[in-house]
């Protein structure tokens, strides 16, 4: 790596700890810059109901009924109450971090580079399951945002409906949920992940058919990072990938984890260590 490539990525590693203090990447090693990509395959092993399955959650409601903001302004109490039910089985203590879960939030803890993990899944089991570095692009269940004055709050409650907005009191809560036809959160700054700090780039539990995650690979194809696709089976996208691995995520996930980091444990132990310049 030349001298300027190595200052570009010293500076980009040492905005990632700022910005993620659990991640370990450190300026000055070469250590690949990992993105990761995951959607309701991940969850789904977890036990929750996920959207697109045959017999998922839009076989039984109908997409414009709940998750649009014309549905929204038509019967908020109708969304409310379908957001209301997400959110309670997410609480069902059956429904826990599972291994795929758990091996993404080490990685991020003991990978040399920097890891970020942007999610597609609005369920908080990648919190939960430890993960330091983490972006929701289609936003979260358990956060609600007020309509008057745009505030995010954390909500655990069952009747969205009838709350009140913590900051302001105004009765004008709404799911802090991205709905179609909504732009997707955070974007500019997975972009910034995927130019920068983005070496290898995998893509676990998603169909790919969401836009706009399936320009993500290609995003970061584009600036000579390698792509995985890790998903139960192969997908429309999969001949896009540089390799793709198929399984359950609690079985191909932690596998590839224990790969990568037993890779860098090698590969770590051969090169002279260097005191940190801070
Ligand atoms: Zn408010």
């Amino acid at each position: 790596m030349d001298q300027q490539k190595q200052r570009i990525r010293d500076q980009a590693h040492h905005k990632v700890r700022k910005e993620f203090p659990g991640v370990a990447g450190s300026a000055g090693s070469n250590a690949p810059g990992i993105v990761v990509l995951t959607g309701a395959g991940i969850s789904r092993e977890s036990g929750l109901a996920t959207f697109r399955d045959p017999d998922g959650l839009w076989a039984k409601v109908r997409v414009e009924e709940v998750a649009t903001p014309q549905a929204f302004a038509r019967d908020p109490a109708r969304v409310q109450a379908f957001y209301d039910a997400r959110r309670v089985q997410l609480r069902d203590p059956t429904i826990q971090p599972n291994a795929a879960h758990l091996a993404l939030a080490h990685l991020a803890r003991e990978h040399p580079g920097p890891v970020l993990v942007v999610t597609q899944n609005v369920d908080d089991l990648h919190e939960r399951a430890g993960q330091p570095s983490l972006l929701h692009m289609h936003g979260e269940l358990a956060k609600v945002r007020c309509l008057r004055c745009d505030e995010v709050s954390p909500f655990e409650g069952a009747d969205l409906a009838d709350a009140l907005c913590p900051v302001c009191g105004a009765r004008a809560l709404r799911p802090h949920v991205v709905w179609f036809g909504e732009m997707p959160l955070h974007m500019d700054r997975i972009e910034q992940w995927l130019e920068a700090n983005c070496d290898l780039f995998v893509a676990i539990g998603t169909s790919g058919q969401i836009h706009p995650a399936t320009g993500f690979a290609e995003t970061a194809r584009a600036h000579g990072a390698r792509t995985l696709e890790l998903t139960l089976e192969a997908t429309e996208l999969t001949r896009n990938f540089d390799e793709a691995r198929h399984g359950p995520a609690t079985e191909v996930v932690p596998a590839w984890v224990d790969e990568l980091l037993g890779a860098w444990v090698v590969h770590l132990s051969l090169i002279p260590i260097e005191e940190p310049e801070e």
